[in-house]
């Protein structure tokens, strides 16, 4: 039953050259963390992936890398963050602790994401489209030609970031003056936007288009902009799309009853307690949807 499925996510034989006890460690480690976690296993077991939703619903994808002395020593692992965690490793550890201290991990980074998710929502960012999780810098126009590279801490993101001016030099030279007389004002209880207007003396534009987000989004499963008015939809009967994927080369935007409808309906979709993880029909990363508790 266990074979069954395993060979079914590694899509094909399993490489003799893998000695049985290794994989067999590996298999009831996987079981413990969870299989509907999997993401991806490597056919030669060198990496497994693991999808890990935060307390925010944010969807992360960590990798844990299987060298042939596993579990003697520590796997190595990569994810996309701002920094990484230092793994504790002993005797007894195993994937399900790599997954625990990636959780806390992922806590300790949401002032983090919020921080700049406020920088995001609030001002104009360039290349936007281009920005990943780990991503702490951000490129902010300012007007008359002027932008502002601030570097985030990811570590103290609220606190007052190093910053670079891009523009013409004389503008330039009085906005770095400006900075250095009024950096006293910036406060870590204060939202990025008022901050850099204290400093700088002036308000900052907001992102473009920001009416144009205003509008109804088509739904990509049903094309409809509003749900149809139904009681058995409960809060959401007629409502507006009220997901859009995570990827934000994609960001395809859903009514969060279709896309749940979506994903009950392909076998490889994954439940753990009212979430269902699956992947974006339009670009194919992991989605994570909370089924909607109809009447
Ligand atoms: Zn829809
Ligand atoms: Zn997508």
């Amino acid at each position: 039953m266990l074979f069954k499925f395993v060979d079914f996510i590694v899509d094909g034989s399993m490489n003799m050259a893998v000695s049985s006890s290794f994989s067999r460690t590996i298999y009831s480690e996987i079981e413990e963390v969870g299989w509907e976690h999997l993401v991806k296993l490597a056919e030669d077991l060198s990496f497994v992936t693991f999808r890990v939703v935060d307390k925010k619903e944010r969807v992360h994808v960590l990798e844990i890398i299987l060298d042939k002395s596993y579990p003697n020593c520590p796997p190595s692992v990569s994810a996309d963050v701002p920094y990484l965690f230092n793994l504790e490793w002993s005797a007894n550890s195993r994937l399900n602790d790599v997954v625990k201290q990636f959780r806390e991990h992922l806590e300790k980074l949401q002032h983090f994401w919020s921080a700049v998710e406020d920088i995001d929502q609030s001002l104009w960012v360039f290349d936007s489209a281009q920005l990943h999780r780990a991503t702490s810098l951000r490129r902010i126009n300012i007007g008359n030609d002027c932008s502002i590279i601030l570097f985030i801490r990811a570590n103290e993101p609220r606190s007052l970031p190093e910053c670079r001016f891009l523009g013409s030099d004389k503008y330039v030279n009085m906005l770095r003056d400006k900075w250095r007389r009024n950096s006293d004002k910036w406060s870590k209880d204060k939202l990025f936007g008022e901050n850099l207007a204290n400093l700088l003396e002036f308000q900052l534009p907001g992102p473009p288009g920001v009416e144009k987000n205003d509008q109804p989004i088509e739904c990509g499963i049903c094309y409809s902009q509003f749900l149809p008015v139904d009681d058995e939809l409960g809060p959401k009967s007629g409502g507006r799309t009220d997901y859009t994927c995570e990827n934000s080369t994609c960001s395809k935007a859903f009514h969060s009853v279709c896309l749940g409808d979506w994903l009950r309906s392909i076998t490889t979709t994954r439940q753990s307690f009212d979430v269902l993880f699956g992947n974006c029909p339009y670009c194919s990363q992991p989605v994570a949807v909370k089924i909607s508790t109809r009447k």
